[in-house]
């Protein structure tokens, strides 16, 4: 097979970032089937940074409207976008970031029954949305096809984003129950933050760093939290497994 090069545009553009990624690793991000669940406070700072870095084949799930309560944190909004689908308007703005992608917009709503068919061929699944139940449900999805992903959630002064990976502790071992606020509140650059974060693990992820799925992350008042990721009993997928956690060198057994 040829072997494929970026053109000059590309290495001037992508110059700041390709001594640390590699041309090789660029073009693995290019072409890498990426599905993004969710384009508001918390997908928008990813999929920009998704897209800026220059991961070309993304899809994203986004059935809402804009509402003027979105405005403080969804960057890609302003006050004329209010009623109008959220979907269009992200496309737009991230294809103006880079012309040559290929992103998909889906005006779709994401539950159990139809995960199966809206995710599969995707080589990472990036879930940011604010359903609880949907969480659970993409954690248990992922574990069956041995996808990987990461399963991202803010609130208040906080964030947490959970790494799923085949063979390690899920989203069912660090929360056993669905984290629902009634009255949701937030800081928007939390948001932003936590977003940031999650296009870096996917960055991370290209690169070959499989370390990054030991451990889940959180934010809490401002100051950093990374745990390793441990086997829970009451995880349905992994209960067998309790008392058994990802060891430091990440050689799972
Ligand atoms: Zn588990």
């Amino acid at each position: 097979m040829e072997k494929e090069n970026l053109n000059s545009f590309e290495s001037e553009k992508y110059s700041r970032q390709l001594p640390l990624i590699t041309e090789e690793g660029q073009i693995r991000i290019k072409k890498l089937k990426i599905s993004v669940l969710g384009a508001g406070g918390l997908g928008q700072p990813l999929l920009l940074y998704l897209v800026s870095s220059g991961f070309e084949n993304i899809q994203f799930f986004e059935p809402d409207t804009v509402e003027a309560s979105n405005l403080n944190r969804q960057f890609f909004f302003q006050k004329d976008h209010i009623g109008q689908r959220k979907g269009e308007i992200v496309r737009k703005s991230l294809m103006a970031v880079n012309p040559s992608a290929s992103i998909v917009w889906q005006n779709k709503s994401l539950h159990d029954q139809n995960l199966e068919e809206a995710l599969q061929g995707s080589a990472l699944v990036l879930e940011t949305t604010d359903n609880p139940e949907l969480k659970f449900a993409v954690n248990d999805f992922l574990l069956r096809r041995r996808i990987p992903g990461f399963i991202g959630g803010v609130g208040r002064e906080s964030g947490h984003i959970v790494p799923i990976y085949p063979d390690k502790a899920c989203y069912r071992c660090v929360f056993r129950e669905h984290l629902q606020n009634p009255f949701p509140s937030l800081l928007p650059p939390i948001a932003g933050i936590m977003g940031s974060m999650m296009a870096y693990l996917s960055i991370a992820f290209v690169m070959g760093n499989h370390r990054i799925f030991d451990n889940a992350y959180f934010l809490q008042n401002g100051r950093w939290f990374v745990s390793a990721k441990e086997f829970s009993e009451l995880c349905p997928h992994h209960s067998g497994r309790s008392g058994s956690p990802s060891p430091p060198d990440g050689n799972l057994q």
